[in-house]
């Protein structure tokens, strides 16, 4: 059997196990071994995906020892993929550094084809090999979870998830990573690092600024304007909720779910703590029942 054989093998069982709701998943640990052991080179994993299954599996388990194993199978596959994995070139460079040289460069050539040759699928699920766009969705996520809980993701998509529809929407805009893509997404982090801006990532964590509109938002429209008319709509729709006096909450396309990331959901404001801090907003979703919350 080939590795790819296996990997899909491996990679059918937990498919399954992410499904049935986190539940039988007590073989996840072994296949997880045993996916350890394999010699899974780049093809394998871009033409299987496993990194997705796994990162599910991840989410989806309540397994201390499976979502650490997840989470360091999934690291090394992205070092390997950004080309920071030493291994192969530490072994080689002793012996024949410039044929090695010659087979990065023609594999790097292999990729890119495939990577032209791939699908579009959006929003995230967008694989790349590419060590400048991997990075900068590394520092994007890292921005998006500034001064953040992990418990402010629930519901929510991850903030890594979050910076690939990012990375991905300034990408397809200049179809490479000169400078002008690399300002573009470094104004970005800068604004979302922005301790005094925290509604500008909650409004992003939340679906209520998309991947599409973020990525081509002036500094002007990302510092207040866009952020606070949101606010200002929040506000006016939860007011006429409440003349209405209907209990069962407001409906919006405004807000995403982070698990079906489809728009309908029905959320409810709530002042949870004293009158002059922010309200806090519940959200339901109505396709999947997600529930989270932000302020
Ligand atoms: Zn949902």
């Amino acid at each position: 059997m080939s590795v790819e054989e296996d990997v899909m093998r491996i990679q059918k069982k937990l498919n399954k196990m992410t499904s049935e709701d986190g539940s039988g998943q007590e073989q996840a640990l072994d296949l997880l071994k045993e996916l350890q052991t394999l010699n899974i080179n780049l093809e394998v994993l871009t033409k299987t995906r496993i990194g997705m299954t796994v990162n599910a599996l991840r989410k989806s388990s309540k397994d201390d020892e499976v979502i650490s194993l997840s989470k360091t199978l999934i690291k090394n596959w992205k070092k390997f993929l950004s080309g920071l994995n030493s291994n192969s070139e530490k072994s080689s460079s002793t012996s024949k550094p410039k044929k090695e040289k010659e087979d990065k460069a023609s594999r790097e050539d292999k990729d890119r084809e495939r990577e032209k040759n791939l699908p579009k699928q959006f929003p995230a699920n967008s694989n790349t090999t590419d060590s400048v766009r991997l990075k900068c969705r590394e520092m994007l996520a890292g921005a998006i979870k500034t001064d953040s809980k992990p418990e402010d993701f629930e519901g929510c998509a991850s903030a890594e998830e979050l910076a690939e529809e990012l990375e991905e929407a300034i990408f397809s805009e200049f179809k490479n990573t000169d400078m002008r893509y690399k300002n573009r997404v470094r104004s970005r982090i800068a604004n979302l690092k922005d301790i005094k801006n925290p509604t500008l990532r909650t409004h992003f964590r939340i679906g209520a600024i998309t991947a599409g509109r973020l990525a081509v938002m002036t500094a002007e429209e990302m510092a207040n304007d866009e952020v606070k008319q949101l606010r200002e709509k929040f506000l006016k729709e939860s007011i006429n909720d409440a003349q209405l006096a209907t209990a069962q909450g407001t409906k919006t396309d405004m807000l995403k779910c982070g698990k079906c990331k489809k728009r309908n959901c029905t959320y409810n404001q709530l002042q949870t703590r004293s009158s002059d801090e922010p309200m806090t907003t519940f959200v339901l979703c109505n396709e999947c029942g997600n529930r989270w919350k932000f302020c």
